[in-house]
């Protein structure tokens, strides 16, 4: 038998029943600027650090240097005049983004006013803050495009991410996020085209005709040409067959449970993507397609083309494992499934489990599946571990205070890695680690302990050191992933990847989670204030 059958999130307490299931199936290397010794690994198609990369994060450096400088100069001239917090602020700037948790940072959703030719005295700064912040995006972004050249792509793509972030209305950096100018506010191609038709974003019922807004927040639904009671069409969608329909920009959510959930999730969803295509955007853009997009031309997404992702969203876990029962006969030990036989994600209401960590999980199956139309077996004969690790990884994703992130060393997951390696002394060798296959892994009697190992490997991978392994980690996956049997047969390892032995590695993530666990433990020591 060829090829994954399906993907689940294996729920985290079923052990026994789990042993049942066969045949399943922003700096870093980029460097921060400030870190001279890190290099970029991977995230290519090259076996080393090139020269030429160790010139371009030497050019970085100094455009780096240089804006921190000018910074300073603004922030100076603000302490003069005793604006204390201002000159804080701006200081602040200089810090690049993701380099303590991952965090991810939101762009601006509109376009910066002008500054006004006349300032207050205490307002001054205003004008050359943004003129340094405007001519270092602009160095950047013309870094970008030599990085690009080289052959980094990922980095390529966390350099255009910090050009936005120091000019949120770089039109070519915004393009290059999949964000157009509509009027005044940064939107989604998909979004443009809804406003342009008079459509709305409502937080409860989605894109919605703006005239029937209040016609919905009085209790009617517009269905099959004509307005009927809330509770009527509550009925008619009860019935998955009539499921209701989220269509959003990249996801398409049917669900029996209701409207307002169904809404719910696919706008979780829809956060989701932004992070993830962020996070992994060197395995999406190979070159040619970065190039494509440097030079202005449209992609797919911008045109109206690409079919959305599909999720099946059921209302109870009994309809959910009497709909897939035929599919897959063990539906009922699993919690979420992603189907790559007819790429759909399903789930169903669980009022006691963690629907958003199930929802991440299997949509990073989804997403890193459907890179390609192809139908292909994914890591059969070895290094299945990543694509559970990174799935479990991706759970982790969170949003607090209006601050995404990735990573959060006490999810659940990381805990139980730290918990196996520490405490249990639990631990398979990176070298017999990666030569377990699909079968292998899903069978094994140590299944529950593997997928803890696997979630804290990923997490190492994502993080140690800066992230010094993040794009060799997305190289890897995209070989695995690749939709030509020559090079997915041929998938490097980690090892050659990065020219880190698997010894090395098996140190290395050793003392990461002791050194994690400690910074845990003073954190949580630390007296509150
Ligand atoms: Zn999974």
């Amino acid at each position: 038998m060829i090829g994954l059958k399906f993907y689940l999130r294996r729920p985290r307490r079923c052990r026994l029943l789990f042993r049942r299931l066969l045949s399943v199936g922003l700096l870093v290397c980029v460097v921060l600027p400030a870190s001279s010794g890190r290099t970029a690994v991977g995230g290519t198609r090259r076996r080393s650090v090139s020269g030429r990369l160790v010139g371009l994060q030497s050019q970085h450096r100094r455009l780096y240097k240089r804006f921190v400088a000018d910074l300073d100069k603004i922030a100076r001239s603000c302490e003069q005049k005793n604006l204390t917090a201002e000159a804080e602020r701006i200081r602040r700037l200089a810090v690049p983004a993701g380099t303590d948790l991952f965090t991810i940072e939101e762009l601006p959703k509109t376009v910066q006013p002008p500054i006004p030719v006349s300032l207050p005295e205490d307002e001054m700064w205003r004008r050359p803050l943004r003129y340094t912040r405007q001519r270092y995006a602009k160095d950047l972004y013309l870094l970008s495009r030599r990085v690009l050249h080289a052959g980094y792509p990922s980095y390529a793509y966390k350099l255009v991410r910090e050009v936005a972030r120091q000019d949120p209305d770089h039109k070519s950096a915004r393009r290059l996020l999949g964000q157009v100018r509509l009027g005044n506010a940064w939107v989604t191609p998909f979004a443009a085209r809804m406003i342009r038709r008079n459509y709305v974003w409502h937080e409860r019922y989605g894109w919605l005709p703006k005239s029937y807004i209040s016609r919905y927040e009085n209790g009617e639904r517009f269905e099959n040409r004509r307005w009927i009671s809330a509770e009527k069409a509550r009925e008619i969608h009860r019935d998955f067959d009539n499921a209701w329909q989220i269509r959003t920009a990249h996801y398409l959510v049917k669900t029996n449970d209701s409207l307002e959930q169904g809404v719910k999730i696919a706008a979780a969803l829809e956060r989701f993507y932004g992070v993830f295509f962020q996070t992994f955007a060197g395995f999406f853009h190979t070159r040619e397609q970065l190039q494509r997009l440097f030079e202005g031309r449209k992609s797919r997404s911008e045109t109206g083309g690409g079919r959305p992702y599909r999720v099946n969203y059921y209302r109870q876990r009994e309809e959910y494992n009497r709909r897939l029962q035929k599919k897959i006969s063990q539906i009922a030990i699993t919690n979420g499934l992603y189907y790559p036989r007819d790429r759909i994600a399903y789930f169903f209401h669980d009022p006691k489990g963690n629907n958003t960590a199930t929802l991440y999980h299997e949509a990073t199956h989804q997403l890193f599946y459907e890179s390609s139309s192809r139908n292909r077996p994914i890591a059969e004969r070895r290094n299945f571990w990543i694509v559970e690790g990174i799935a479990c990884y991706m759970e982790s994703f969170q949003i607090e205070n209006g601050k995404r992130s990735l990573g959060d060393p006490r999810y659940i997951r990381f805990r139980a890695a730290r918990y196996r390696y520490l405490v249990d002394h639990y631990y398979v060798p990176m070298k017999r680690f990666s030569a377990m296959g699909l079968h292998e892994f899903q069978t094994s009697e140590n299944i529950s302990k593997n997928y803890s190992q696997a979630s804290g490997l990923a997490h190492f991978l994502m993080h140690y050191d800066g992230g010094r392994y993040r794009d060799a980690l997305i190289e890897h996956l995209s070989e695995l992933y690749s939709t030509n049997p020559q090079e997915r047969a041929a998938a490097r390892s980690l090892s050659s990847l990065t020219g880190v032995t698997n010894a090395e590695f098996d140190q290395q993530y050793g003392r990461y989670l002791a050194d994690q666990q400690a910074s845990l433990k003073r954190h949580s020591n630390r007296p509150s204030p």
